[in-house]
């Protein structure tokens, strides 16, 4: 069984607020970055508002320990609204009557420039479920992406994906076209709750749950998981999570890629009886997860406001999306119409990155990892033996001196150099310090795309 929903009900059921004593003995434990129990997590879930300081200092630090003081920023690019599924809280359900719009090929490339002229290097392709959208569409669409170039010969360097469940034979066509990590959400691991929301295809939970098993059986190595916060219980989705985490490292040796956290945002005839998960909760959900699956990626999207980003990138958040459209076509248009769902962070990247860079963090445009074949089990490998530290972060200041050099405004560079300069003075050994220096030299001299 993938997620025992008996278990997680009983531990919820026999979870109690922890005391003062018990709580520090769990965070303790947490502190260790082994993970955690479901039983434990279930304890940690009912810490109180008054006690969440606490909680969201355990999983800062282990974020700062795990991660330095790194963010990804990635950009979701939607395909086609196009879909077969009536999914209850999506604004591409099928009994939506508004026009649905496919992106041509050449749609795509031009989609990717606007993209790649922000200077974004990570994207997220997005469809739904559609005759329209088959396999053989989203491998075209993955080529042309790779191929385009903007006018200094920049690229989009990793695509991950995220379409609906599929067969094995689908997912060795993605990973025959070097999509980086493929994610699909179970949106709620309840199976009941799962019933009642969805229609189509989409509505067999059998299919979505098993879905990342094919995807690693067909050589994908990175998958990501995901629960929608707002349809069900936000307790049982987290230790839900945790679970099929669990399984996942159980049963192919490695554990998820990463974590995303959607929340449910108001959509186009979009009306069902949601279960409101409140910004203290979702942050003590973000918390949980950090503590339990340490090394997993965690993503937020711009679905969430930028204070609540602001303090999810502390506790927990290591991957985030900026200057989102969730419309297929919107990105260089004026006013989107025929979005997914309303976003609540509608900052352009440059803003998005100079308030990270102001926040302390270093925005990392990094693919390195996936393009030096570091990927699964010996990604993991090297996350675990804090490795990845000495790799990650001069990777991450690479890019972002790429950044500051070719699109950031006048400000932006300003902080962002006197960031970097911080940076570049205490990362790794010495060895490490020089060549990052000598390549961040380069990069001032024209060069692109160096990594370690
Ligand atoms: N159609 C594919 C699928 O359903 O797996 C691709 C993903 S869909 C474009 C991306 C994700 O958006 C969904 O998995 C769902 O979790 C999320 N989503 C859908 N409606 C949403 C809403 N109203 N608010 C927030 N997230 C939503
Ligand atoms: Fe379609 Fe995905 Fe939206 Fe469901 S969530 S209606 S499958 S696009």
């Amino acid at each position: 069984m993938i997620v025992d929903e008996t278990r997680i009900e009983k531990a919820l059921a026999d979870a109690e607020p922890p005391r003062e004593a018990g709580l520090a003995k769990l965070l303790a434990k947490a502190r260790e970055k082994k993970g955690l129990e479901l039983e434990e997590a279930a304890a940690l879930l009912f810490v109180g508002a008054s006690d969440s300081e606490k909680l969201f200092s355990a999983a800062a630090a282990v974020k700062k320990e795990i991660y330095g003081s790194r963010l990804v920023l990635f950009a979701p690019l939607y395909l086609s609204s196009y879909c077969v599924n009536d999914c209850a809280y999506c604004g591409f359900h099928a009994s939506n009557p508004a026009p649905r719009k496919k992106l041509s090929l050449g749609e795509i490339a031009a989609q990717t420039r606007v993209l790649e002229a922000m200077g974004h290097k990570r994207l997220l392709l997005e469809a739904g479920e559609h005759a329209e959208n088959p396999v053989d569409y989203v491998v075209d669409a993955i080529k042309t992406i790779y191929s385009t170039r903007g006018p200094r010969g920049e690229s989009i360097r990793r695509i991950n994906v995220n379409v609906a469940a599929t067969t094995k034979e689908n997912y060795v066509r993605l990973k025959e076209v070097g999509i980086g990590t493929y994610q699909l959400f179970q949106e709620t691991y309840c199976r009941e709750a799962y019933e009642k929301l969805h229609r189509g295809p989409k509505a067999d939970y059998e299919r979505q749950i098993t879905a990342l098993d094919r995807a690693v059986e067909a050589g994908i190595d990175d998958v990501g998981i995901g629960a929608l916060f707002g349809l069900h219980d936000w307790r049982f989705e987290v230790l839900a999570l945790i679970a099929h985490a669990q399984y996942l490292e159980r049963k192919h040796g490695v554990g998820p890629h990463t974590i995303s956290v959607p929340r449910f945002q108001p959509a186009q005839t979009v009306c069902f009886n949601s279960s409101p998960v409140s910004d203290n909760e979702f942050l003590r959900a973000i918390a949980v997860l950090r503590l339990s699956v340490p090394y997993t990626g965690m993503i937020l999207s711009t679905r969430e406001a930028p204070a609540l980003r602001h303090k999810a990138f502390e506790i927990g958040i290591s991957q985030a999306s900026a200057a989102s459209v969730t419309e297929p076509g919107g990105y260089g248009k004026a006013g989107a119409s025929a979005t997914q769902f309303e976003v609540s962070d509608h900052r352009s990247l440059d803003e998005v990155v100079l308030a990270v860079c102001k926040q302390g963090f270093l925005p990392s445009f990094c693919t390195a990892c996936y393009r030096s074949g570091r990927t699964g089990c010996d990604f993991m490998e090297l996350a675990k033996t804090g490795a990845i530290q000495d790799l990650c972060t001069p990777n991450a200041a690479l890019t972002f001196k790429e950044y500051l050099l070719d699109h950031a405004s006048l400000e932006t560079r300003k902080e962002g150099e006197t960031l970097l300069e911080k940076t570049a003075g205490n990362v790794g050994c010495a060895a490490t310090k020089q060549e990052l220096a000598s390549r961040l030299k380069r990069l001032e001299k024209g060069e692109r795309d160096l990594f370690f």
